[in-house]
């Protein structure tokens, strides 16, 4: 299996030789069709097993612009929104956005607390297409004014479990109302408790259960 037969574009396929990966992990050769296909997914996957670039790269070629489509927008509304439990965890996955889009005309933004808001603030001002954000923060972003989800086509909720374990179920469930109900949305989580499950029915629609 290669990433050409998972049918990524040339522009992402450039970025992934080089990172210098050689083929897909087993998370990324069962999530990517499914993605690029439109399905909503339940993952189960640790960290290490590849899950990031396993939403990532086919959420990015779903936003692509398309050659033949008309001009994009003056504005750049957020079209996806990938949720952590923790700054550190948002960084690593921004990472990731940042070096799978170097060939894309897509601009993301990292939205954590803890730090001043402001250059926060600038940065969705000029539009991103993608946003990785934790939750109370993006919650104060919404409060502000200074986001907008409602036109979110593509919802991440990486390492649920945690999100769980921290207490920021009230705040997924806040997020969740923002968004718009046709969207495509993906949970991964490294266990699937009852409470995760209920989350997921709540979140998902007709889901691709994919374990690894
Ligand atoms: P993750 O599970 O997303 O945290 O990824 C774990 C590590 O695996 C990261 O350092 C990635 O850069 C690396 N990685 C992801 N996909 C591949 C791949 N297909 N081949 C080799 N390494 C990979």
């Amino acid at each position: 299996m290669s990433f050409e037969e998972l049918g990524l574009i040339p522009e992402l396929l450039r970025a992934v030789a080089d990172t210098g990966y050689t083929s897909p992990t087993p998370i990324q050769a069962q999530a990517i069709p499914v993605v690029l296909a439109g399905r909503d997914v339940m993952g189960g996957a640790q960290t290490g097993t590849g899950k990031t670039a396993s939403f990532t790269l086919p959420l990015l070629q779903r936003l692509a612009p398309h050659a033949n489509s008309s001009p994009s927008p003056a504005k750049h509304p957020v079209r996806a929104l990938i949720v952590c439990p923790t700054r550190e965890l948002a960084m690593q996955v921004h990472e990731s956005v940042k070096t799978y889009s170097k060939h894309l005309p897509l601009r993301s933004s990292c939205i954590y607390g803890g730090v001043d808001m402001k250059a926060q603030v600038a940065e969705l001002r000029e539009g991103r297409e993608i946003v990785v954000a934790t939750p109370g923060r993006l919650l104060d972003h919404v409060e502000g004014k200074t986001v907008n989800l409602g036109q979110v086509q593509m919802l991440v909720l990486d390492e649920a479990d945690r999100m769980l374990d921290m207490g920021f179920i009230p705040d997924i469930k806040r997020i969740l109302a923002l968004l718009p109900t046709q969207r495509q949305s993906l949970l991964f989580s490294a266990t699937f408790s009852e409470e995760i499950k209920k989350l997921a029915q709540a979140m998902l629609r007709d889901p691709q259960l994919i374990e690894v």
